[in-house]
């Protein structure tokens, strides 16, 4: 490690405290100290070592719940049991927070991080005694072996934050350790970030819409705008990629509003009857300024709010449930409508659906195909659908590809549907041009429907 790297937290001057007053353990000052002395101990002698970040999962809400004396009392008693449950020779210290980390000398190899990783969540997921009552958490973990994961302090705990936040996107309680793999595709990200930055700086990233039809005739309601992205060296990349990864590396923002600004200018060009429905994405649900944000491009595209549908997912919805609310509010009192997407494959929770107000539910690809062939996936359908009458939902069925689905869904109750049988995405001109051969067939429709009837 760098001279640098050991100096480089002296901004406290000779004597700054190394304890964390909370708990007793060393503070991230001690950490930076004693991963740079193991580091030097260990240039002659090449053996690896391992550093493990320790986050608690929602800790925050149990916090806010029972008082910051009782998220005290957790964090001493976490603070315990990490020591006790590392080998001897093991540092514990406290990050920040609900962060805890711990430099493990004897660990040299994923192996065994593993097996210590399963040890400590374990230890951690006992239940908590806070005196009248019990509590329970669980809690993710992420490794890094030096050298490999960064001979530098600054690095190595960055491999580290990178397995944490991998442990965390996958759940709760989960383990990560800093691979070469995870290495790999670290740098591929990268050099797909810098790629969309340009791209997005470029207006190359475009959106192109798809159908949503009514199922009881056909007739097109709206449209849902998807982002488009082809890059000259990488070539088609899906948003399914993308999106998390601006989200990931905080410019979703900015990718979100180009792609609204955009799809709004192309909704201008529809009748007005035509709805717009926008996929917002959980970082967005997280961030109290997206509902002026959303409103003020409308306004400025001149779009009025009451065409605009957003789409949020439940698992966006959870993960920040007061400020998604309050988001919610405000863009339903300036009448957007809100559909909730992907219904059935989160971490459903039907109590959501009274807690928060949507207008729409759209029920999952994964049910939808199953379901000319799957009995169970018909009753799930049947069950989403009557449970939506019942409060005044209306419906959506996402990736019809057959008419036979269509049919099926038509006969359940589904007044929606969206899919490949009813239209691909397609680009602003290539929308138009659906729209001109849909009005052009339904008024032939109706004219051959005149001519039988009289
Ligand atoms: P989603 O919101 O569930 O969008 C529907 C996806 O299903 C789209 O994939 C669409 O092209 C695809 N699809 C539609 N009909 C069919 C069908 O009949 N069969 C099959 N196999 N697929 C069908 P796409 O465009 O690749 O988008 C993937 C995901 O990326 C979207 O899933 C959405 O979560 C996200 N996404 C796309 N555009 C945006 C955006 O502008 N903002 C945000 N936040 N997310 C976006
Ligand atoms: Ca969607
Ligand atoms: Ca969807």
């Amino acid at each position: 490690m760098s001279a640098a790297d050991m100096a480089a937290d002296d901004s406290g001057g000779a004597g700054a405290s190394v304890i964390d007053p909370l708990t007793g353990l060393g503070n991230q000052r001690r950490l930076r100290e004693d991963v740079c002395a193991l580091a030097a101990e260990r240039a002659a002698d090449p053996a690896p070592f391992t550093v493990a970040l320790v986050n608690l999962d929602g800790f925050k809400p149990i916090n806010d719940l029972f008082g910051s004396m009782a998220g005290d009392e957790i964090l001493c008693q976490v603070a315990h049991r990490l020591k006790a449950c590392t080998p001897d020779g093991s540092i514990v210290t406290r990050h920040d927070g609900d962060e805890f980390a711990i430099i493990l000398p004897l660990i040299f190899e994923a192996g065994s991080a593993e097996r210590i990783g399963y040890l400590i969540k374990d230890v951690l997921s006992a239940p908590y005694d806070l005196g009248d009552r019990n509590v329970r958490l669980s809690a993710s973990l992420g490794f890094a072996i030096y050298p490999f994961a960064g001979e530098e302090f600054s690095d190595l705990m960055k491999s580290a934050e990178t397995a944490l936040y991998r442990s965390k996107r996958r759940g709760r309680g989960q383990i990560t350790v800093y691979t070469r793999e995870i290495a790999q595709e670290m740098r591929h990200s990268t050099q797909l970030e810098q790629a969309l930055r340009n791209a997005i700086i470029h207006d190359a990233v475009d959106v192109h819409f798809q159908p949503i039809v009514s199922l009881a005739d056909h007739q097109v309601l709206g449209f849902e705008a998807l982002a488009r992205w082809i890059d000259a060296d990488l070539g088609f990349v899906s948003p399914a990629i993308f999106v998390p990864l601006a989200e990931e590396r905080g410019f979703i923002d900015t990718l979100s509003e180009t792609l609204l600004r955009k799809a709004a200018d192309a909704a201008l060009t529809w009748p007005r009857d035509l709805f717009l429905s926008f996929n917002l994405s959980s970082a967005q649900l997280k961030d109290s300024s997206t509902a002026s944000r959303t409103l003020a491009i409308l306004s400025a595209a001149g779009l009025d709010p009451a065409r605009l549908e957003l789409e949020i997912t439940e698992t966006a919805v959870m993960a920040c449930a007061k400020t998604a609310n309050a988001i919610i509010g405000d863009l339903r009192q300036a009448g957007v409508r809100i559909s909730l997407d992907d219904f059935g494959t989160g971490q459903s929770s039907l109590g959501r659906l009274r807690e928060f107000t949507f207008d729409k539910v759209k029920i999952d690809r994964a049910f939808v195909s199953a379901i000319t062939t799957d009995r169970v996936s018909e009753h799930i359908v049947r069950a989403v659908i009557s449970m939506c009458e019942g409060l005044n939902l209306k419906v959506v069925a996402e990736g019809i590809e057959t008419e036979a689905e269509a049919a099926m869904l038509d006969a359940l109750g589904c007044a929606m549907g969206q899919g490949y049988y009813f239209g691909k995405p397609a680009d602003a001109a290539g929308t138009l041009r659906y729209l001109y051969r849909h009005y052009q067939d339904l008024s032939a429709a109706r004219h051959k429907g005149m001519m039988l009837s009289g």
